[in-house]
């Protein structure tokens, strides 16, 4: 992380197959290298994986896995901005959620470790997710989904198990509170933009 500073306009990329089939114009809140920290406000641009100009949570899963075929579709973030706990090293981030002025919880999102790009970090998305309610319940989401993507062969059943594993190892390892659930963006920060050629390698 040691190239961004704070109150830059990174992205972090969805990159499969070699191409980016999703991205998020962030800002970042803390640049140190074990836990790089950025800000993803309302309203920001995003590209998310598409299929026929809809967003792929969009379409059932039972459409969803017919064909590998991605276009990225643009999309605002709605509902309140998240803050990103990278995890380097790991197939996972902690994406930090807020209820108005009151945390919510941390969505423990399964993806391939960040490896740092031209313009950020890029990952691969992992299909599996971790919600973590800030009682300390938990649940898996999005396990209807990764059953019908392993059925249609778009993820291997090692691959599945693997994501299965990195989330069993989260909640082993507890790294709930992150430090960062009081933490509050300042209200004058701008929205940050998707630079151009955000899509090329
Ligand atoms: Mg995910």
């Amino acid at each position: 992380m040691s190239n961004w500073q704070p109150g830059q306009t990174i992205v972090i990329r969805n990159v499969h197959d070699g191409r980016p089939v999703g991205a998020m114009p962030v800002r970042v809140v803390s640049a140190d290298d074990d836990v790089p920290v950025v800000w993803l406000p309302s309203g920001a641009p995003v590209m998310r994986p598409g299929i026929d100009g809809r967003f792929v949570r969009e379409v059932p899963p039972e459409e969803r896995y017919k064909s590998t075929e991605r276009t990225p579709v643009l999309r605002h973030w709605q509902g309140e901005g998240i803050l990103i706990v990278g995890r380097p090293g790991r197939a996972h981030s902690i994406w930090l959620f807020w209820e108005g002025a009151e945390f919510a919880g941390w969505y423990v999102n399964l993806e391939e470790p960040w490896r740092s790009s031209r313009i950020g970090f890029d990952t691969r998305d992992n299909s599996l997710d971790l919600w973590v309610a800030r009682d300390g319940s938990w649940r898996w989401k999005d396990e209807h989904e990764l059953a019908v993507a392993v059925e249609h062969g778009f993820v291997s059943p090692e691959q599945a198990d693997r994501f299965r594993a990195e989330g069993e190892r989260v909640i082993e390892e507890w790294p709930f509170p992150t430090g960062w659930e009081d933490w509050r963006p300042d209200p004058s920060w701008p929205v940050p933009a998707l630079p151009e050629g955000w899509d090329e390698l």
